[in-house]
C-alpha cells in the first residue's frame, strides 16, 4: 500500500516535469528551424521535441494515434494539407488574439484551426538570356499555343500544383481550369518528372523555355553544395505571373494545434513565438520564404527577386478546391 503510494507520487511528479514541453510534427526540415526552436526553449524553458516527415505521413500518423498522439503542433508546407488535417478532425481552434490580429484573414483557417507562418510564391523560371519573361504576364498566358513544347513542370500528384490549380478554379471556375490544364499538357516539353528543382535544371540545360517552381527553390539552388545546381540556377531568372484579375499565386507554411494536444498552452505559445517579430525573420529566411508579419523584411536574396502583387484569395479555397483540382488533372491527363 505504502509502496503504491510512493510510486503514485513519483509518477505524478514526473508527469509534472514532463509537462513543460511541446511536441511538434513538422514537414519542415531546415537547420534554421532548429535554431529557432532553441531560441524558444531558452526564452520559455519549454522543451521542444520534433518529429519530421512528409505531410501525408504526418496526417496519417495523427489519424492512427488519435487521442494517444504525443503531438501538440502540426506544421506543414502547404495550405491544402492544413485544410485536410482540419477536415479529418485532427486540429482544434486556437484562441489567440495575437495570431488573429497579426495574421491576415486570407492566410488563416476561418475557424482559427491553423495560421500561416511564412509565404512562398509559385512562379515561372526562365533563362536570363531569353526574352520569354516579356511573353509571360499571367498564368493564363502559359496556356498559349506559342509555348507548345516549352513548359517543364512536375507531376500532378504534387500538392503545390494542386494548389495552383485550386487557385485557378477559384478565379475562373472548373470549365476554364480544365481547358487551361489541357493546354499546359499540350505545352509540356516532357512527361512530368522530378521535383521543382529538376524543372529549373532542365530549362537551364536547354529543355524547354519555362519551368514552374516555388520561389524558395531558387534560393536553395543558389546556396547548394552541389555545383550542378548552382551552375544551373545561375542561368535563370524569376518571372512572377499573375492571375487575370488577381495576383501571383502564393502558398503558405503554417501550423495548427492538434485536437488531442496535451500541452495546449505551450503549443499556442510556440505558434505565437513563430509568428513573433523576433522569430519571423529567421523562420522565413530559413527557407528563402516571405515573412507573414507586417514590417518584417524578406532576406536580401529573396528581396532581390523583385516585388510582386500577391494573389489575395483565401488559403481555405486551396483546400476546398483540392478534390476538384485532382479530378481536373486526371481529365487533362497531366501525369
Ligand atoms: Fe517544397
Amino acid at each position: 500500500m505504502f509502496k503504491k503510494l510512493i510510486l503514485g507520487m513519483l509518477v505524478s511528479s514526473s508527469c509534472v516535469l514532463l509537462a513543460n514541453e511541446v511536441n511538434i510534427y513538422s514537414v519542415r526540415h531546415y537547420d534554421t528551424d532548429k535554431q529557432l526552436f532553441k531560441m524558444f526553449e531558452n526564452k520559455t524553458g519549454i522543451k521542444v521535441n520534433v518529429v519530421k516527415a512528409k505531410g501525408g505521413a504526418l496526417l496519417k500518423r495523427l489519424s492512427i494515434e488519435g487521442k494517444k498522439t504525443p503531438a501538440d503542433v502540426l506544421i506543414t508546407v502547404d495550405a491544402a494539407n492544413l485544410f485536410k488535417a482540419k477536415t479529418k478532425g485532427l486540429l482544434q481552434a486556437i484562441n489567440s488574439s495575437y495570431l488573429k490580429k497579426n495574421i491576415p484573414e486570407n492566410l488563416r483557417d476561418k475557424d482559427n484551426q491553423w495560421f500561416a507562418l511564412t509565404k512562398r510564391a509559385r512562379v515561372a523560371v526562365v533563362t536570363i538570356d531569353s526574352n520569354t519573361d516579356k511573353e509571360i504576364t499571367t498564368y493564363e498566358d502559359l496556356a498559349s499555343s506559342k509555348f507548345k513544347g516549352q513548359i517543364v513542370v512536375r507531376a500532378s500528384n504534387n500538392i503545390y500544383n494542386q494548389s495552383l490549380l485550386s487557385a485557378m478554379i477559384e478565379h475562373h471556375g472548373e470549365a476554364y481550369s480544365l481547358k487551361w490544364a489541357k493546354a499546359i499538357v499540350e505545352n509540356m516539353a516532357r512527361t512530368p518528372k522530378g521535383n521543382d528543382r529538376a524543372q529549373v535544371k532542365a530549362v537551364a540545360n536547354g529543355l524547354g523555355k519555362i519551368a514552374i517552381a516555388n520561389t524558395y527553390y531558387i534560393g536553395k539552388m543558389i546556396n547548394n553544395k552541389d555545383k550542378s545546381q548552382r551552375d544551373a540556377v545561375s542561368k535563370m531568372k524569376i518571372v512572377f505571373p499573375v492571375f487575370k484579375n488577381g495576383g501571383t499565386h502564393i502558398n503558405i507554411s503554417g501550423a495548427g494545434v492538434t485536437k488531442y494536444s496535451y500541452n495546449k498552452a505551450n503549443a499556442i505559445k510556440f505558434i505565437e513565438f513563430l509568428a513573433s517579430k523576433d522569430a519571423q525573420k529567421l523562420f522565413a529566411q530559413a527557407n528563402f520564404e516571405y515573412p507573414i508579419l507586417k514590417g518584417v523584411k524578406a532576406s536580401k536574396l529573396v528581396s532581390s527577386w523583385g516585388v510582386f502583387q500577391e494573389d489575395n484569395i483565401s488559403m481555405n479555397s486551396l483546400g476546398q478546391n483540392n478534390a476538384k483540382a485532382v479530378k481536373i488533372f486526371d481529365k487533362a491527363k497531366w501525369r
